[in-house]
């Protein structure tokens, strides 16, 4: 499932590709998404150009300046399986390709075999209030995510820190591969309750998160077994090479040679060292 390293990865590869381009047609292939794809209004973009490739969270925005329109922002989410592929104009369309934006050099397939994605449109000046984007905090990257913050926002909060750390609402975007191995580099247990963290605590893991986002995404982000995550070029990432306790339930600390131990929280998959974490 891509979260905020992948795509902050596809918005590198888009922005390298087709920052400024021309939009020569988008087409509609599928619309019957959960949040359908509002094709007509795509198709009116033609012309356009591509002006600024931006992300919020795990979302995708992609600005468009047009010369008889106001600006207008296609939010992209990547859902479970989504990606943004290129390919040549005229190529035929792929399987589980939705949506293909098109220049004058290449085309951009949104593809989605699991279709928990979405691709929508809003005016750019109303990004901040469009349902993919108003609810989130801030950035994990940004300056106002810090020790302090977390340490603030977490008091007299019995929800698992983990969990607390997947809810957009705290903070954009981290996702739950980067959620437990930042609690592994913090030293602190996934289902601790997240108002029981200390200020030191919450400063270890908020630099955690950060430190753990930052080396994602130099390594491309992580494609795991599934297979599924690609940048737009099709490369694969490899942070998943690095990972410490991620989907390595029963195989040994590497700090400490302690078998990683697996447990269920709020019906995701949570992973720790139970000697290196407390
Ligand atoms: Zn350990």
């Amino acid at each position: 499932m891509p979260e905020l390293p992948e795509v902050e990865t596809v918005r590198r590869s888009l922005e390298a590709a087709v920052h400024g381009a021309r939009l020569a047609r988008i087409e509609v292939r599928d619309r019957g998404f959960r949040h359908p794809v509002p094709a007509s209004e795509l198709a009116e973009l033609a012309g356009g150009r591509i002006a600024a490739l931006r992300r919020r969270g795990k979302v995708l925005l992609i600005d468009v300046e047009h010369a008889t329109l106001e600006p207008r922002t296609v939010i992209v989410h990547l859902g479970m399986s989504g990606r943004m592929l290129f390919g040549a104009p005229g190529d035929p369309w792929a399987t589980h390709e939705h949506v293909r934006f098109e220049s004058d050099e290449r085309i951009v397939r949104f593809v989605d075999p699991r279709r928990f994605g979405s691709v929508e449109l809003t005016l750019t000046r109303d990004v901040e209030r469009h349902d993919r984007v108003s609810y989130l905090g801030p950035e994990p990257l940004g300056a106002e995510f810090d020790g302090d913050y977390l340490h603030r926002i977490t008091r007299k909060r019995r929800v698992a820190i983990r969990n607390f750390l997947l809810d957009g609402h705290n903070v954009a975007g981290v996702g739950n591969i980067y959620a437990n191995e930042s609690c592994f580099q913090a030293g602190v247990r996934p289902g601790r309750a997240a108002g029981r963290l200390s200020r030191d605590e919450s400063e270890r893991l908020a630099a955690s998160v950060k430190r753990v986002l930052a080396q994602a995404i130099a390594d491309g982000g992580s494609t795991l077994r599934d297979g599924g995550y690609t940048d737009s070029a099709g490369n694969a990432g490899w942070f998943q090479t690095r990972m410490s306790v991620y989907d390595r339930n029963g195989q040994p600390c590497r700090r400490c040679e302690a078998p990683i131990r697996h447990r269920v929280l709020g019906q995701r998959s949570a992973f720790f060292c139970p000697t290196c974490q407390r």
